[in-house]
Order: C-alpha cells, then structure tokens, then sequence
C-alpha cells in the first residue's frame, strides 16, 4: 500500500477572463472541501494575462498553491525572459495553449527558445492538449524528444479523437505524461491500464469543473488505490520535487 502521497492538482486557472473568474480563495475553499492538499495555478491564457496574479495568490496561500506562468511564444523574447524570471522567483512551471494562441507546439523556431529556457530553469511543461491540429498528440511527442530532461504534461490526454495515439506515444516517449483534467473515466482507465500509473497524472482545468466531480471521479478508475494515489498527486510531487 503506498501512503504519504499528498493530493496535487495539476491544472488550474486563476483570474478574471470574459465568462470566468476564480480567486485563489474560491480554488483553496474548493480544495479544503475535497481533501486536495495543493494546486497548480496558472492565469487564464485568452487575450492579455499576468503572471502576476499568480505570485499574489500564491503568497497569500502559503504552501497550497503551487505557481506555474503562462506564455504566449509569438510574443518570443518576453515569453522567453518572462519563464527566466518567474524561475528565479520561484515559479516551477510553464503552462502553453498552441490552439489559444495559434503555433503549432513542435515550430521549433517559435517554441524552441522557451522550452530551452525552461529546461535550463528546470520546470515542467503542462500544455493544453485536447485532439486539436497545433497540439495534438505527435507534437508532444516532437518537442519532448527534443527536450528529454522535461517533463511535458498533455492536459486533457488527447481527448477524444486522440487519445490512444496519445497513449501510444506517452509510451514511447519516457518524459511526456497524460493529464487527466475533463477527461471520462473509461479514457483514464484506459491509460493506467496501457501505461501504468507513473505516465498518468490527475488535474481538474478548474474553475470549468465541478471540483467536488473531478476529484472523486479518479474513485472511479478501474485501478488499484495504490495507481490512484500516484495519480493524483504522486507522480507530480516527483517531477516537482516536493516531498511527500
Ligand atoms: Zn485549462
């Protein structure tokens, strides 16, 4: 039996956007209520956005939040100097939306010199990734065979038209995982089932969720406790480096 995992959700957004809001406060109420230990935060990513809000939040709720910045790469030399200097200030990683911002994620030209300086940072990638044409599941498998030292989360696992080349390539590629956000529970159990736990890790795309759902859906996966724990926060404590 493993224990001592803390609970992590991967993917959620902070801010106000035209349709949607959430504040740090409304996400941590949600988490108390569910029993989730922490969260990655990251702004809405359409239109203008600001990390900054990010870094607010996340010293108002010490512990809980952990700060991921947002990046559009056609924007490259601020996107670029922006994931060195939220680095430096502590953030552990970049969120992407190639379909949001219109780039295809393996244009090497474009997102190259961001995924260097996140390498170079040491943070993980979480990109949207639903079967849309910018990122769908053989760009991930592109740039995390050029970056292999990142881990590269797919939001949304490929879903729907591409889930199953997206676990075939999650397979193949050791640094890309499938994350888990308003994805069914017969796709996840698929995952877990091809890939084994350890490829597979569990976020909710709050606020766009019901939160209370998303958590207690992973109960629902045809897999072990154990798998269960790892995904839901397990797996991302390793990547992250946080101590269980
Ligand atoms: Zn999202």
């Amino acid at each position: 039996m493993v224990t001592g995992f803390k609970t992590i959700d991967a993917h959620n957004h902070l801010g106000v956007r035209h349709g949607a809001s959430q504040t740090a406060a409304e996400l941590v109420a949600k988490l108390d209520e569910a029993g989730v230990d922490q969260a990655v935060v990251f702004p809405f990513v359409e239109g203008d956005f600001d990390n900054e809000i990010i870094a607010d939040a996340v010293r108002d709720h010490a512990g809980r939040l952990i700060p991921f910045c947002a990046v559009n790469p056609w924007h490259l030399d601020r996107a670029v100097a922006e994931v060195a200097a939220r680095a430096q200030a502590g953030f552990r990683g970049v969120k992407l939306h190639p379909t949001l911002h219109g780039y295809h994620l393996s244009d090497e030209a474009l997102v190259g010199p961001v995924l260097e300086a996140v390498r170079e940072a040491g943070m993980v990638v979480i990109c949207h990734g639903a079967s849309d044409l910018y990122n769908a599941p053989p760009e991930f498998a592109l740039v995390a065979g050029r970056f292999p030292e990142t881990a590269f989360l797919m939001a949304h696992s490929g879903t729907f038209w591409s889930h199953e080349q997206a676990v075939e390539l999650a397979r193949q590629t050791p640094n890309l995982y499938l994350e888990t956000s308003r994805v069914p529970v017969h796709e996840i159990s698929y995952s877990v089932a091809e890939l084994g736990p350890e490829k597979v890790i569990w976020g909710t795309d709050s606020p766009f969720v019901d939160y209370a759902f998303e958590f207690q859906k992973m109960e629902r996966v045809a897999v072990d406790a154990d798998s269960v724990a790892l995904v839901r926060g397990g797996n991302l404590a390793r990547l992250l480096n946080l101590s269980s």
